[in-house]
């Protein structure tokens, strides 16, 4: 496959990158996931406000206006063979001469994209529905931001596949934060629930489509604090993420949630969902 770094298109196996590399050594860098249907990327303008809003955040100065990160975004999509795209796009400080905690004077920053094929769940694991298992969100307290320092959402994921689940689902201090790679959300007496945004989750794209979905559709829904108890208790569960759209979660911790199917009010946004992504992208 085709991907972009510093300024040129080329094939992903013959483009490298300096071990001194502050995203190597340190883990210092913001990314993106972006993505694509029918050859359009969805929600493009948010997901490259996250992005800035992560550089600014983390005083990594940005190398490209709004403008010439679509033009990048677009230029890889178009060199890349598949329809349905997954675009990877990271940021990081740069290389420095020494390792070096602080900042380089002097920052060129190494800007890396690719992009995959974009695989959403299958009918049968939708039908079905995915089993989860939770765990203490250790995670630092800035996980609003998109950075790529993922070690501790890799064990966390890792967790859960290495009990045959597909997501973790985080508590921190008896409080839903979210998935180690996905926002959760609760449905409890017909209620669809998801936790405010704040420094102790990432603010997901999908996250705000399901919200903009529920207030248009005129599903009732509530956006606050929710206790580890009534995630345990829950009718539904969904995880949402840019690849997996809206996916019912139908065990936690081995125990059904509900009653182990997945429920009307998650399939019901899933259909939505499909409708907003397929009016918006123009397909069908
Ligand atoms: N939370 C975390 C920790 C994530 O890594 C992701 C995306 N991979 C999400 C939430 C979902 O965000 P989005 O809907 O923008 O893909």
């Amino acid at each position: 496959s085709i991907c972009y770094l510093n300024g040129r298109f080329l094939p992903v196996g013959e483009a490298s990158v300096s071990p001194m590399d502050r995203g190597f050594l340190f883990g210092d860098g913001a990314y993106e996931v972006i993505p694509v249907y029918s050859r359009r990327p969805f929600r493009l303008d948010e997901h490259v406000a996250r992005l800035a809003n992560t550089l600014a955040a983390i005083r990594l100065p940005d190398p490209h206006s709004a403008e010439q990160w679509q033009a990048i975004i677009r230029g890889v999509i178009e060199r890349n063979e598949w329809e349905d795209q997954s675009v990877y796009l990271q940021v990081s400080r740069g290389a420095d001469d020494k390792r070096n905690h602080a900042f380089p004077k002097v920052m060129r920053p190494t800007v890396f994209l690719m992009s995959e094929p974009l695989v959403t769940p299958p009918e049968a694991q939708r039908q079905a529905g995915v089993a989860a298992v939770s765990a203490a969100d250790f995670r630092w307290l800035r996980c609003d931001l998109k950075t790529v320092a993922l070690l501790a959402n890799c064990l966390l994921r890792q967790h859960a596949v290495d009990q045959g689940c597909m997501e973790t689902i985080l508590f921190r201090d008896g409080f839903l934060t979210e998935g180690a790679a996905s926002n959760i959300f609760v449905v409890r007496d017909g209620v669809i629930l998801t936790p405010p945004k704040s420094h102790l989750m990432l603010p997901g794209i999908t996250y705000d489509v399901v919200l903009e979905l529920a207030a248009r559709h005129g599903l009732a829904h509530e956006v606050r604090e929710i206790l580890e108890d009534e995630v345990r208790h829950a009718d539904e569960l969904w995880m949402t993420s840019s690849t997996k759209e809206v996916l019912p979660i139908t065990t936690l911790d081995g125990r059904p949630v509900g009653d182990g199917k997945p429920g009307p009010v998650g399939q019901q946004m899933h259909a939505f969902y499909q409708d907003f992504k397929n009016t918006v992208m123009r397909i069908g």
